[in-house]
């Protein structure tokens, strides 16, 4: 649901490339529940479609996306959607951890995972802000296109909580900067995720949809099966390092997180409000 009748998600192909764009520029893309089916409708568009090869997953105006949607009218935490991502049941209804748990579960954790192991390859293009629930997003995608006014953060220990749902930070960089990135809450610019392995290719703000679609047209032109065998390939890697389990593992820490700011503040997200995660904009260079 929308306050006008754009749609929270636009789908639009270029050749043999969707491009998925996350279309709430008013609010930095800020993700609701609402986009979150919408991104994934787009993506099995995109996976049915055999004259797709390659998606690419953009976000409309000045920043890709600010993260999850912790406050803005349509902020839709207490709605139900059809699951589609874990068999688990619905988070209406139920209380306390068992909502959240259930709720986090499905369109955080399995939905990105779900995402991260589509048969077709998929680039993040990325400006501006890419922050917090932003990186699950960019981080599910396989490579990361950034212009050179784009930053990644993740300040969500802020809120006492050790790192976003999605706990890639130590496979997408490596330990030590994944644990400067927690400890300091503070964003990195795309020149440093670049050197940290986290993005592919950074590039001028007016060439990034050009050196995307590059990217993207490059990948197009090698067998679909190849590809996503290719891409199972390196993602069983990544399992195989301990990824998957990490995850499952740190998921439990962060919902014992959550339950703790209930239990002490009365809320979860420890008071913290999209104000306060704005805060402390300096970008490590
Ligand atoms: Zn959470």
């Amino acid at each position: 649901m929308s306050h006008t009748s754009e749609p929270v998600v636009r789908y639009e192909q270029r050749g043999a490339v969707a491009i998925v764009t996350m279309n709430r520029p008013r609010y930095r893309n800020a993700q609701n529940s609402a986009m979150t089916y919408a991104l994934d409708d787009a993506f099995t568009k995109a996976t049915d479609d055999a004259t797709v090869a390659v998606i690419v997953l953009a976000g409309s105006g000045d920043h890709f996306s600010a993260g999850h949607d912790i406050g803005t009218p349509e902020r839709d935490v207490d709605q139900s959607f059809p699951r589609r991502a874990v068999m688990w049941w619905d988070h209406v209804d139920r209380a306390g951890g068992d909502s959240r748990y259930a709720r986090e579960s499905e369109v955080y954790l399995g939905m990105c995972r779900r995402w991260r192991d589509m048969p077709k390859p998929m680039i993040a293009m990325v400006q501006g802000a890419c922050v917090a629930g932003g990186l699950m997003l960019a981080w599910t995608c396989d490579f990361i296109v950034a212009s050179e006014d784009a930053f990644f953060a993740d300040p969500v220990v802020r809120m006492g909580i050790p790192g976003v749902e999605y706990f890639a930070h130590p496979w997408v960089t490596n330990p030590r900067a994944a644990k400067e990135l927690l400890f300091t809450g503070d964003p990195i610019s795309a020149s440093r995720a670049h050197a940290l392995g986290m993005v592919n290719h950074v590039v001028p703000r007016e060439h990034l949809d050009e050196k995307a679609m590059a990217v993207a047209n490059r990948v197009a032109t090698m067998p679909a099966f190849g590809l996503a065998l290719a891409k199972r390939a390196v993602n069983l890697a990544e399992d195989a390092q301990g990824m998957r389990g990490g995850m499952d593992a740190v998921f439990g820490l962060h919902h014992l997180a959550h339950a703790h700011n209930a239990e002490t503040s009365g809320d979860s997200l420890a008071g913290q409000d999209i104000d306060a995660m704005k805060s402390a904009r300096r970008i490590i260079p």
